[in-house]
């Protein structure tokens, strides 16, 4: 078993039932959800909208390897209504479901970047990350999530 950490996060539709309906899919399919975070309201980053993002946080204990890991998240991704335009950056979702962390490994290919990208530029990841996983030490900089967080708020970003 592995350990991986989950962000979900929406901004269209009711976007805390469609959380629920995401967090009950990630339970049945890649496996047990061992801890949560609240569902936490950020304003859209990166692109211009007028809807609030809700993003949660999901500890999972899962049988997939990180490939088959993507390839179940993108599966309940479509299932919940999400349309993919390519090249268009980022846009509104009905259901976003992105790998934080996969155990502490380090994992650079074509289609799956872990950690996460960019995770330690985003308040919207590691506000509810840090509910989950405080002391979580992120594999490549060697520092917790409380710390990443610490930073981030320091220099004003997020
Ligand atoms: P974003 O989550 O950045 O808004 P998308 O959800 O559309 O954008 O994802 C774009 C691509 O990112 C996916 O096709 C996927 O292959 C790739 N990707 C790379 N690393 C990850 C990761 N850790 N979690 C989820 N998707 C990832
Ligand atoms: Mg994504």
């Amino acid at each position: 078993m592995a350990r991986a950490v989950l962000l979900t996060g929406g901004n269209m539709g009711p976007v805390a039932r469609n959380l629920e309906e995401a967090r009950r899919r990630i339970g049945e399919r890649i496996g047990t959800v061992v801890a949560a975070s609240s569902m936490r309201e950020s304003e859209a980053w990166g692109f211009e909208s007028d809807d609030r993002f809700l993003n949660q946080a999901l500890v999972v204990e899962t049988a997939l390897d990180a490939e088959r890991l993507l390839d179940a998240c993108q599966q309940i991704e479509r299932e919940m209504g999400r349309v993919r335009t390519p090249g268009a950056g980022y846009s509104s979702r009905t259901m976003d479901i992105d790998i934080l962390f996969y155990e502490n490994r380090v994992i650079s290919t074509e289609r799956l970047i872990v950690p996460h990208p960019r995770l330690e530029q985003r308040d919207f990841v590691l506000a509810p990350l840090e509910e989950v996983l405080p002391g979580l030490v992120h594999p490549v900089s060697g520092k917790t999530v409380r710390q990443l967080r610490e930073e981030l708020k320091r220099r004003g970003g997020g």
